[in-house]
């Protein structure tokens, strides 16, 4: 373990009330010995785990300002080590300064992550609660903080080290076979062992398909407004945004760049893509924006089909272009409001009438109700290793009784370390590092 002293501000980089310097590693305490005075008479040197104490802390520059200091013994604290937090004002350039102290003191500058990795290496934390605690704090959607949450809490690395106990289990009960074959087992427990890895491979699979709605909370719902020209469809992404993101022309075929906005509904994140209308034969310039209409629409969760008047063919031609759930939104309601039979919804983006409706309508449509109940699996990483889980596990299942059991033990080996890098104990230093140089410096 590397074990020598790091130090960071651990709070945001901005004025506010108070800032947080960490320092952590076997030399913290001494560290603080050295920049702060207590106005107790207890010596910094024996400070009693976790209690505030209050004094005067030096900074570079010869500052000094009046905070707290709190020591954290090894191993319990966040990093597993000693650590020693001073809460200073939070001035961006007086925490500064107070971290030059430290790095005076004998600490030196903390890379991004290291204190969630030092938690990590030291046992504090699985890589996928650590992967959470980054959903958590980087999370920009109420549904994506909550799932950040579950996993932080050990949620997946839970269920992931429950199924590999049950395959331990089983490796034990083929081993037996491997090591004495004379005692060959009976042919009733090896289909025994093929229903339990049936049964672990569908828990697997079920939280591999919640990836689905894991990767909408992760990384929004995609909705793809798309219709003929002067349909109203950049007026619907504005009346729907609440202010004028797309320009608004009166001439048929001007959006011709893909325009993006962002919404909350449900709690999830919904980012709009305005996208020209989709006409075969419309001009050379237009088909540009034509062909990203349909890219747009190929990587859609859901796409709006605005028109008015009367659903057409282009209208029909728009739905068969759709790889996901439409919703037809008939537009300009304010003109006429006879109903043509055809619309999920009818609007008037400009008088702002159906609006609210049509934001339930989407919810309900991109979100089926219970698809987000208890959602943690929105990291590709997690999904991807289960996904190999489950496929090992198949392989095992179509392997028993047909080949030898040392063969079936290597998917079921193959699929015990699958799982273990999701927990993190077979990960790779690759991945490993990859992880925590997502975090920001001080986490
Ligand atoms: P786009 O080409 O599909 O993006 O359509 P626009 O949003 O640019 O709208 C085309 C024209 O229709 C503009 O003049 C809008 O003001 C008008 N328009 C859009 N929505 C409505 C509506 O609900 N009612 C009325 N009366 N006009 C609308």
């Amino acid at each position: 373990m590397n074990s020598d002293c790091i130090a960071a501000i651990s709070t945001a980089q901005a004025p506010g009330g108070v800032a947080i310097i960490r320092i952590s590693g076997a030399e913290a305490l001494s560290v603080a010995e050295k920049m702060f005075s207590p106005v107790g008479a207890t010596p910094v040197a024996q400070f009693k785990p976790r209690y505030m104490y209050s004094g005067t802390i030096s900074a570079a520059g010869g500052i000094t300002d009046f905070g707290l200091c709190v020591y954290f013994k090894a191993p319990h604290s966040f990093t597993g080590e000693d650590v020693v937090e001073l809460h200073c004002h939070g001035g961006v350039e007086l925490s500064r300064a107070v971290l030059r102290q430290a790095l005076a003191c004998g600490a030196r500058p903390a890379k991004a992550g290291e204190y969630t990795m030092r938690a990590f290496i030291n046992g504090k934390i699985s890589l996928s609660a650590a992967e959470g605690l980054a959903d958590m704090i980087n999370g920009e959607s109420t549904a994506e903080v909550r799932a950040g949450s579950l996993l932080y809490s050990g949620r997946l690395t839970k269920a992931a080290t429950e199924i590999q106990g049950e395959l331990t289990d089983i490796l034990a009960k083929i081993g037996a076979d491997v090591d004495y074959p004379e005692e060959d087992i009976e042919r009733t427990e090896l289909f025994d062992i093929k229903d339990k890895l049936a049964a672990l491979r569908a828990r697997v699979q079920t939280l591999a398909d919640s990836y689905d709605g894991g990767k909408k909370i992760k990384n929004g719902v995609s909705v793809a407004i798309c219709g003929r020209p002067n349909a109203g469809k950049s007026s619907l992404l504005n009346a729907l945004l609440g202010y004028d993101k797309a320009i608004v022309s009166a001439q048929a075929g001007t959006t011709r760049d893909v325009v993006e906005g962002e919404l909350e509904l449900g709690g999830v994140r919904f980012n709009f893509y305005d996208t020209a209308g989709i006409r075969e034969e419309a001009g050379e310039v237009e088909s540009i924006g034509i062909s990203r209409a349909k890219q747009t629409l190929s990587s859609a969760d859901l796409a709006l089909i605005v028109y008015e008047g009367a659903w057409g063919a282009e209208e029909t031609e728009i739905l068969q272009h759709c790889p996901c759930p439409a919703i037809k939104v008939r537009n300009k309601r304010d003109i006429s409001d006879l109903p043509d039979g055809n619309e999920d919804i009818f609007i008037s983006a400009l008088s702002g009438e159906g609006i609210e409706e049509l934001k339930t309508l989407m919810r309900k449509t991109a979100l089926p109700q219970g698809s987000l109940a208890g959602a943690f699996i929105i990291e590709e990483r997690h999904y991807e290793a289960l996904s190999r889980t489950a496929r090992s596990l198949a392989g095992a299942e179509n392997a028993i009784g047909i080949f030898p059991a040392d063969v079936v033990s290597v998917d079921i080996k193959e699929a015990w370390d699958t799982l273990g890098e999701i927990t993190g104990a077979t990960a790779t230093e690759e991945i490993i590092n990859t992880i925590f140089s997502k975090f920001c410096v001080g986490k």
